[in-house]
C-alpha cells in the first residue's frame, strides 16, 4: 500500500489568534474537497484553541510544535500533551532544528518529548537534519544516524507507526536554500534503511519522511516525485494560504 503524502504547516512564532483564523478559514477554501493528501497545520500555542474550534468539521489536522514531556505541575511556561489533547490537537512537530539550536533541545529531551506524546495519544512530527558544516565536513549520514537512534531510542514497533520523520536540512530552513531532490531523496533512502535496520514488520516501507527546508509551490513537485520523500514541513510558505495550498496541491501542477 502506497504511503499518503502529508504536507504539514510550521507557523513558528507567527500570527496573533486573529491572524491565524483569517488563515485557516482562508485555508479551508483553497483546501476543500482535497483527499489524496493528509494536512495539518501548526500556529503557535495562543492560537491552538480558536484554530482547534474554527477547524471542526474540516479535514486538515492540528499539530502543536513542541510539548513537554510531564502531565502537570510545577513547570513554568510548558504545555503538556493531555492539554493538546484536550484541544484535538493531532500530531505534535518534535525537535525541530530551531529547538535544538536555540532553546537547548537534545536528542535526549528529544525522545523524552516523543515518548510523552504518544503515551497520550497524539502523533509525532520528529525533525532531523544535518548543519551545514555537518554537511561540508561529510557527516550527513552520521549526524542522522545519530539523532534517529537517540529520538527512537526504546520505542517498538507499535510505536513508531505513529510516528513522521520530517527531513530538515538545517542549511535549507528558512534560506531560500532548497536540498535538490536529487539530495533529498538521498538523505530520505538512507532514513528508511536506518529505520529497516531497526524495526521489522514493515515499519520503514511504512513510516513517512516529510522534507523541510524552504519548500515553495515551485520546487514542490520535484521534491514529492522522489521515491522516499512522502511530504513536506512547510515554514515560510505556510503562512500564506495559496501559497500552502498550491504546495498541498503539488499533484495538479
Ligand atoms: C521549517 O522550519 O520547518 C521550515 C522548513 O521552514 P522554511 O520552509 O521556512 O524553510
Amino acid at each position: 500500500m502506497g504511503r499518503l503524502p502529508f504536507i504539514a504547516g510550521n507557523w513558528k512564532m507567527n500570527k496573533t489568534v486573529e491572524e491565524a483564523l483569517d488563515l485557516v478559514r482562508g485555508l479551508k477554501v483553497h483546501l476543500k474537497g482535497i483527499e489524496d493528501v493528509e494536512v495539518a497545520i501548526a500556529p503557535p500555542f495562543t492560537a491552538l484553541y480558536a484554530v482547534s474550534q474554527e477547524l471542526k468539521g474540516s479535514s486538515i489536522h492540528l499539530a502543536s510544535q513542541n510539548l513537554f514531556w510531564e502531565e502537570k505541575g510545577a513547570f513554568t511556561g510548558e504545555i503538556s500533551p493531555v492539554m493538546l489533547k484536550e484541544i484535538n490537537c493531532r500530531y505534535a512537530i518534535i525537535g525541530h532544528s530551531e529547538r535544538r539550536q536555540y532553546f537547548g533541545e537534545t536528542d535526549e529531551t528529544v525522545n523524552q518529548r516523543i515518548k510523552a506524546a504518544l503515551r497520550y495519544d497524539l502523533k509525532v512530527i520528529f525533525c532531523i537534519g544535518e548543519t551545514l558544516n555537518e554537511r561540508e565536513e561529510g557527516k550527513t549520514f552520521s549526524v542522522i544516524e545519530r539523532q534517529v537512534e537517540g529520538g527512537l531510542k526504546g520505542l517498538g514497533e507499535k510505536e513508531v507507526r505513529d510516528i513522521v520523520i520530517a527531513y530538515e536540512p538545517v542549511w535549507a530552513i528558512g534560506t531560500g536554500k532548497t536540498a535538490t531532490p536529487q539530495q533529498a531523496q538521498e538523505t530520505h533512502r538512507f532514513i528508511r534503511q536506518k529505520i529497516e535496520r531497526l524495526y521489522s514488520g514493515g515499519i520503514s516501507e511504512g513510516i513517512r519522511i516529510q522534507y523541510g527546508g524552504s519548500v515553495t509551490p515551485e520546487n514542490s513537485k520535484g521534491l514529492m516525485n522522489q521515491e522516499d520523500i512522502d511530504g513536506a514541513l512547510v515554514g515560510g510558505a505556510s503562512l500564506n494560504a495559496e501559497f500552502f495550498s498550491r504546495i498541498v496541491r503539488f499533484k495538479e501542477i
